[in-house]
Order: structure tokens, then sequence, then C-alpha cells
């Protein structure tokens, strides 16, 4: 190659045409483009697991066994002044399920511009597919139950389990976070939302469920 340069004339070998020139341009902003989007989705998806997903280490009953638990934070939905807690606080956990499977953006708006309420009425949601959503930092009061939303962790099955029967998927991930919440806040304590009021909440098919926990 360095041959057969030496063999053209300097001025043709440096000179470049206008349209070249052109060419060359076109070329460095088509790249400057396709390094702008690269940057942009790499940045992007960088946001989104340090922002919205958390791997947790949930250790079962036996302590021999780990599993690795994804829940996905889910940010900005609708919410007002936010209340608080201390973590020392809560000493109970309160299943509930969601009555009607609905889009979780749905019912935080429903909670919020309807009921009035400060922000949505749990801290996780088991979806079908079994993924955990977290809707609430843990030191959040949610309002979930009436007169124990100081002291407790609302867990929610999206879904009518009165008239449904839970996934497979949905009572793993239900497992695993309950357990993954017992240990982590030494909480002894976990009720189904009709054993504190009057509803059926949250459905004869979870009932099974909450048994478990009790011992
Ligand atoms: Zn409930």
């Amino acid at each position: 190659m360095i041959k057969y340069l030496h063999g053209i004339p300097r001025e043709r070998s440096l000179k470049l045409s206008s349209f070249q020139m052109d060419i060359l341009i076109m070329l460095g902003l088509l790249m400057f483009g396709v390094f702008i989007l690269l940057y942009g989705f790499v940045k992007v998806s960088f946001k989104q697991m340090k922002f919205e997903m958390e791997y947790i280490e949930v250790e079962t009953k036996k302590g021999n066994e780990n599993y690795e638990l994804a829940i996905k934070k889910v940010k900005n939905l609708p919410h007002k002044t936010l209340k608080k807690r201390s973590v020392a606080e809560i000493d109970m956990i309160v299943i509930h399920h969601t009555e009607k499977k609905s889009r979780v953006w749905d019912i935080a708006d429903y909670h919020v511009n309807k009921n009035g309420w400060s922000t949505v009425g749990y801290h996780y949601m088991i979806q079908s597919s079994g993924k955990i959503l977290q809707l609430n930092e843990i030191e959040t009061i949610s309002p979930h139950c009436k007169d124990y939303n100081t002291r407790s962790i609302g867990v929610c099955f999206n879904g009518n389990f009165e008239e449904n029967m839970p996934s497979d998927a949905m009572l793993e991930s239900g497992e695993k976070l309950v357990k993954y919440l017992k240990t982590k806040y030494g909480i002894k304590t976990i009720v189904g939302h009709g054993e504190l009021g009057n509803t059926d909440c949250p459905g004869e098919n979870l009932k099974l469920f909450v048994e478990q926990f009790k011992n």
C-alpha cells in the first residue's frame, strides 16, 4: 500500500475534491449520530439497572439454601407527601389481593387521586408472572390496612383470589419475598388482611399461602 502511494504524485494523493470532502463530513456526522444513540442507550440501561432493579439474596428457614430474589422498584407512581416511619416499628406483614387484576399505575392513580391516599396502598406487588414489584420504600407508611399501617408491610397479589387460583410463579415469589422480609426485619406475625378487618381480602385461595407462615 505504501509502495503504491509512493508512486502517486504528492498533490494527487493529498488533495480531496469537494465531493470527497462532503462524503467525509457526512460519514463523520453519521458516526457521531450513531455514537450519541449508543451512548444514550447504554446510559438509560445503566440508569434502569441502578434505580429499578435490586437483587436480594434470600435465606430459607433451613439456612443452607440461598435464593437470589429480583425485586423491581417502580418509580414515579402517583403520590402526595409521603409519611415516614422507623424500620424498628415494623413487626407485621399483611397479605392482600387487588380483587381485580390491574395495572400497577392504575392502582396507584386510583388510591391517590380517587381515594385521596398519600401513596399506593402496598409495599410490594406480586404479578401473575411471579415478578415482584416494590411500590413504596419500607420506611414509607402505606395505607393498606386500617389501624395497622404504621407497623406493617403490605404485600399484595395482583388478581382476585376469592375466584381464581394464584399461579405457581406467584406463590413461589410470594414465599421467597415473605421469608426474606421476615428475616430482614425480624417479623413474626404474618396475617391475611381479613384477619384484621371486615374484608374477604386476600381471598379464599390465598388462605393456605398465609397459613404456611404460622407456627
Ligand atoms: Zn387487602
